[in-house]
C-alpha cells in the first residue's frame, strides 16, 4: 500500500469505530506522528491534505523540518517528553504541545511566552497505566495541578493526552482510556479551562480502536501509516 492507502485504511477504521460506538466520525481527529520518518514523505502527507503532525524530539523537528524549505510550512504539534532547556526551540518551531506534565515546565514555558508576549495551547499529559517509569501527571494529581496553573494566563489548556500500559492485552490497554475518559470529564466539569477544553488525545497504532470507542478525539499514529521506525522507541521515551 503507499502512503495515500494507508492513510485511508486508518481513516476508514476511525469511521467504523466511530459508528460502532456511535460517535460522529468527525468528532475524531487523526494525527499522524512523524518521528523517523523523511520531511519528503511528511509533505507528501501535507499535500494529500493532512495537517496534524506529531513530533517527540525538538532537535529533530529543528534538525528535519526547519532544515527543509518546505519544512516550515506546517508545524508539528509536540507530543515527547519536553526539558525545560528546550523550551525555547520548541515554541519555535511546534505548535500546540501535548505533553505538559509538571510545575517547572508550565513555569519555563509561562517565562518564555510572558517575554515574547504571547498564548500558546497545551494538553496535560497523564500517567494511565501507573507504571513509574512513565511520564506524566499520575491520575491524582491531576485535578489539584489543573487548579494550580489555572492561573497561568499564557498557557491555554484544551485537553489531555496520555499512553496506555503498552500491552496487546486489550484488558489492560482499555481501563487506562476509561480511566482518562472519566478524569477528563471531571476536569471538564470543574470548568476551570473552559468550552475550549475538549480534547482527549489517546490511541497509537496498536489501540487507537479501543481508544476511540473510549471516547478519544484525538488519536496519535504513526506505525500504522508510515511503517515499522528503526529507532527503538526508548530512543523517544527514555524511560521506557
Ligand atoms: C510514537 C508515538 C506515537 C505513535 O506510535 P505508533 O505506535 O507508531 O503509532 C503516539 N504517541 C506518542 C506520544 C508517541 O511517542
Amino acid at each position: 500500500m503507499n502512503l495515500l492507502e494507508r492513510i485511508t485504511a486508518v481513516s476508514a477504521n476511525i469511521n467504523r469505530c466511530c459508528q460502532l460506538s456511535g460517535r460522529d466520525p468527525e468528532s475524531v481527529q487523526l494525527m499522524l506522528v512523524t518521528k523517523t520518518v523523511p520531511i519528503e514523505t511528511i509533505i507528501e502527507a501535507h499535500q494529500l491534505g493532512n495537517h496534524l503532525f506529531g513530533e517527540n524530539k525538538v532537535q529533530e523537528v529543528v534538525q528535519k523540518w526547519i532544515a527543509h524549505p518546505e519544512g516550515s510550512l506546517v508545524k508539528p504539534e509536540f507530543i515527547g517528553h519536553l526539558q525545560t532547556n528546550k523550551v525555547k526551540t520548541c515554541l519555535d518551531v511546534c505548535s500546540r504541545i501535548q505533553s505538559v506534565d509538571r510545575l517547572s515546565l508550565v513555569e519555563a514555558l509561562d517565562r518564555e511566552l510572558q517575554k515574547r508576549g504571547e498564548q500558546r495551547e497545551i494538553f496535560l499529559q497523564v500517567n494511565s497505566s501507573d507504571e513509574a517509569s512513565k511520564f506524566g501527571l499520575s491520575v491524582e494529581e491531576t485535578l489539584p495541578f489543573a487548579q494550580t496553573i489555572q492561573r497561568y494566563q499564557t498557557l491555554k489548556v484544551t485537553g489531555l493526552m496520555t499512553l496506555a500500559l503498552f500491552s496487546q492485552d486489550e484488558h489492560k490497554v482499555r481501563p487506562c482510556f476509561k480511566k482518562l475518559k472519566h478524569l477528563f470529564t471531571q476536569v471538564q466539569d470543574t470548568g476551570l479551562f473552559g468550552e475550549d477544553f475538549q480534547h482527549l488525545s489517546m490511541g497509537m497504532s496498536s489501540d487507537y480502536q479501543i481508544a476511540i470507542t473510549e471516547g478519544a478525539t484525538l488519536v496519535r499514529v504513526g506505525t500504522a501509516i508510515f511503517g515499522a521506525r528503526s529507532t527503538p522507541d526508548s530512543h523517544y521515551w527514555p524511560d521506557l
